[in-house]
């Protein structure tokens, strides 16, 4: 039994809460600790009545390193699993370096001013939790997560190499709003504005943000729009399959959000630069993410099933000549409201946050440094999904994908 501290209270974090406090066997001691403590609580109400388990519940500003290094020593646990924002990763970094502790998240690290999703700050720590013997894991969400384990999987049991990867990431769910986001507005606005990223002949390609439109029928779902976008993972998954010759990421989204979104950024609201507004700097985008539905409050209403995946072609390992597999996961909004309260693209985020907090406390995943997901052994962590409520299904395709 261990003891673990997640940083958040958003959806994410209470549904990684909730499935801690189901398996107690592995995390027998639960601290939550967010900027605003009245979402800890609610979060620990809820985890109490459908458990019966205690959380304790703590307030933080995860950007003040000081104040984290002492609850971190406060609390003592094995583990921080930093479900906040992109934004607070390097300070928790630093205060699990300052404090002892092992690190996860689930998204990689976010400049304030400028839309990034790079790695290279946080694998900049490398060497520095290599020295102090620490463990770093990033990004053990659903995409990036899953999807790197999915693929590293195919890589161990299917193929011996990859030569092309298509990631689809589809949500069926209707929230009944006329625009909402599934995450924290601000973070996904900034992703799906900014240009497409694709990795072709060892270098990105860079094309105009929702420039490449592909229907696709996807199982439990039905046929949607999917655009080509930048997702982090696509950097992590060159760097340790150098042999790919191409790895895309596709999304899909409705008539509706599309519409909203060009109207929105046409008239400036998207923009992440200061704005005055009657003598004060206001950021649009945040002002946008205030006004706008929070994404918690949408698992009542939200109806239908989400649906990600990844497609590879490559050598087949039994040296059968090339072959396409197709390894996907359909997660039911309903089914997930259910269990904790959540919808299914918090669910999908926060089963896996908490899977990759089972594989370091046990012992499972271990190393000295910082890490993604594709360095380690995808079989245990697969298991997990199947026995915690994402389960996965994989399928031989006649060939590659013809979009
Ligand atoms: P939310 O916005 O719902 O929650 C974020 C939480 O972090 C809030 O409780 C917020 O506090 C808290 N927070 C923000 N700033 C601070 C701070 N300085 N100190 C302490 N706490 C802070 O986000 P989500 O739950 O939707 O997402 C959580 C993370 O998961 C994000 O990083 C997101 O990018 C990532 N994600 C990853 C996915 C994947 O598949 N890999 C998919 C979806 C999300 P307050 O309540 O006061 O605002």
């Amino acid at each position: 039994m261990s003891t673990v501290l997640v940083i958040g209270a958003g959806g994410v974090s209470s549904v990684c809460v909730h499935k801690m406090a189901m398996n107690a066997d592995i995390f027998g001691d639960i601290h939550l600790a967010s900027r605003t403590k009245s979402k800890c609580d609610s979060i620990a109400a809820s985890v109490k009545e459908r458990t019966g388990q205690d959380v304790a519940t703590y307030e933080i500003d995860a950007e003040e390193v000081p104040a984290m290094v002492n609850l971190i020593r406060k609390v003592g646990p094995s583990l921080v699993v930093n479900l906040a924002l992109p934004y607070q990763d390097l300070p928790i970094m630093d205060a699990c370096l300052e404090a002892g502790v092992d690190y996860l998240d689930t998204a990689n690290y976010e400049p304030k001013d400028e839309a990034k999703f790079e790695y290279k700050w946080q694998w900049a720590y490398h060497d520095r939790f290599k020295q102090a013997g620490l463990m770093a894991l990033l990004g053990s969400g659903f995409d990036p997560g899953v999807t790197s384990v999915f693929t590293m999987w195919l890589k161990k049991h299917k193929l011996k190499s990859i030569r092309q990867l298509d990631i689809l990431d589809c949500n069926g769910g209707d929230h009944g709003q006329a625009f909402a986001t599934n995450f924290n507005p601000e973070i996904n606005i900034r992703e799906v504005t900014a240009p497409a990223r694709h990795w072709e002949n060892g270098e990105f390609v860079e094309t105009p943000a929702m420039g490449k439109k592909v229907e696709f029928d996807f199982e439990a779902v039905g046929p949607k729009n999917m655009y080509m976008m930048y997702h982090e993972e696509l950097e992590s998954l060159a760097k340790f399959n150098p042999e790919m010759e191409r790895a895309r990421f596709w999304m899909t989204f409705g008539d509706e959000y599309i519409k909203h979104l060009t109207v929105l950024q046409n008239v400036g609201m998207t923009r992440i630069d200061p704005v005055k507004y009657q003598g004060k700097e206001i950021i649009p985008l945040q002002f946008l993410a205030a006004v706008l539905p929070k994404p918690e409050t949408l698992g009542e209403t939200t109806k239908g099933n989400t649906n990600i995946g990844v497609i590879a072609t490559g050598e087949a390992l039994d040296g059968s000549g090339e072959k396409t597999f197709y390894i996907n996961n359909i997660c039911s909004h309903e089914a997930a409201y259910e269990e904790t309260g959540n919808q299914a693209v918090s669910y999908t985020t926060g089963v896996p946050a908490m899977i990759g907090s089972a594989m370091m406390v046990t012992g499972k995943w271990t190393g000295d440094g910082v890490f993604n997901m594709e360095e380690m052994d995808p079989d245990p962590f697969m298991d997990m999904l199947n026995d915690h409520g994402l389960p996965w299904q994989v399928k031989e395709l006649d060939g590659p994908v013809d979009f």
